[in-house]
């Protein structure tokens, strides 16, 4: 038995139960590992609230690191007392979890378990932003939204090292200061000011080459209005709500534009794609380019209170839980 956050209905914060649950012994191809942090995403609170549907009950999370406790039948790369963290289906909040061999990484020597926790799901979502849904180049104007967030402070250091001039926008002054910080040239505060507008005065009338929205219903049609002519929209996620769908219109009205809506799964499944994102991402992290903020801890039994932060816009970088 472990202790976890178990869900056994969809909801606020308060559906998260702090409980002990069932863990067999690792099946063939997987490993398991015995947490020292757990990541935080803003997509854990999608399945909680029923956004993203999951059969129930279920242990909630997406992400962890910590160490190899058991190797199960047919696993080669890892052994008992291996650092290795994981971006997988619903598993990770909880002392311990089972996962597939395939992945998991190891960590290497300079990267804490609590870096790789706050950095793993969120840096390889950069990663194939950056470099492999929109493939930034320098002197790219990349529009970020959220820029203060986890993933946004990752986007805005990356894609400056890319040589892209980077505009973010943030909720409030002090998170607009912290992505300055972080590599955004420009910062716009989007809840008081015309953020399309600003990209035009920012930009001299020429717009973005990509805007990385994981804002969503908010920042909708807006961001479309920052592209220029071949541009293209990139939602990755539903912070403030769900984009509702929208005529192909829009696109070609505004310059042949392109719009996808990428998720790390796909990635993830491409044919050596978790080793090679995590393999960018540890590499931009050691040489310094990437600094990881962890910026909040919570204990693994108050989720909830880690989960009110995320959707009260009260966090910046990275948040985890320890078990
Ligand atoms: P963040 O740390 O970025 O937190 C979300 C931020 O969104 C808030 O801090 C807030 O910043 C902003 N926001 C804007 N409107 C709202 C709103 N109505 N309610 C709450 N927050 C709002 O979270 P993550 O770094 O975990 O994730 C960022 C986004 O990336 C999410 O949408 C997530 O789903 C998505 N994602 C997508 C992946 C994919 O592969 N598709 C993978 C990983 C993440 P501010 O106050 O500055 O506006």
């Amino acid at each position: 038995m472990v202790k976890a956050i178990r869900v056994y209905r969809t909801g606020g914060p308060e559906v998260l139960k702090y409980e002990e649950a069932e863990l067999a012994g690792p099946a063939r191809g997987e490993i398991r590992i015995k947490h020292e942090a757990i990541g935080v995403n803003y997509i854990d609170t999608y399945f909680r609230s029923g956004l993203y549907p999951a059969p129930m009950p279920y242990t909630l999370g997406n992400e962890a690191a910590g160490v190899v406790t058991a190797v199960g039948k047919g696993v080669t790369g890892f052994k008992v007392g291996d650092r290795a963290a994981y971006v997988a289906g619903l598993r990770s909040y909880a002392e311990e979890a089972n996962v597939p061999a395939e992945v998991a990484v190891k960590l290497p020597k300079g990267i804490s378990s609590e870096t790789a926790a706050a950095m793993m799901l969120k840096g390889m979502t950069a990663e194939y932003l950056l470099r492999r849904t929109y493939k930034v180049r320098e002197g790219d104007t990349v529009l970020v939204h959220a820029a203060a967030g986890g993933v946004g402070l990752i986007l805005c250091q990356w894609a400056k090292a890319l040589g892209a001039t980077v505009i973010g926008t943030a909720g409030s002054p002090e998170k607009a200061a912290l992505a300055k910080k972080n590599g955004a040239r420009h910062t716009i505060l989007y809840r008081d000011e015309d953020f399309v507008k600003r990209v035009a005065e920012i930009t001299k009338g020429k717009k973005c080459q990509v805007v990385y929205d994981g804002v969503g219903k908010a920042t909708f049609p807006g961001s479309l209005d920052c592209l220029a002519p071949l541009g293209m929209f990139v939602n990755f996620g539903n912070a403030s709500g769900p984009v509702d769908a929208f005529s192909l219109l829009m696109l070609s009205q505004r310059g042949s534009l392109f719009a996808t809506r990428p998720t790390l799964n796909t990635f993830m499944a491409q044919p050596g794609g978790t080793a090679s994102m995590a393999r960018q991402l540890f590499r931009v992290v050691e040489n310094g380019s990437v600094k990881i903020r962890v910026t909040q801890r919570f204990p693994l039994r108050d989720a909830a209170a880690a989960h009110r932060a995320l959707e009260g816009r009260e966090t910046t970088g990275s948040i985890v839980l320890v078990p």
